[in-house]
């Protein structure tokens, strides 16, 4: 499973990087940055968290199986 952000949409308001600081950043440009596509099983509640947060609907999970 991956985490995949639609960098057209995003709004760069930065709630993504505050759940999962270690996964999205807003780069200069102010459109967010997935440092790591992979999800970790132990990352996916928080990565689930940080796609509901997601006022832009930019981030989805996506099944690759
Ligand atoms: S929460 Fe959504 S709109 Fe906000 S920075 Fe993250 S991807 Fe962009």
């Amino acid at each position: 499973m991956r985490v995949v952000a639609d960098r057209d949409k995003c709004m760069g308001n930065g709630l993504c990087e505050a759940v999962h600081p270690a996964v999205f950043a807003v780069g200069d440009d102010g459109v967010v940055i997935v440092h790591d596509e992979n999800v970790r099983a132990e990352d996916r509640r928080l990565l689930e968290q940080a796609v509901a947060a997601c006022p832009a609907f930019a981030l989805r999970l996506v099944d690759d199986d």
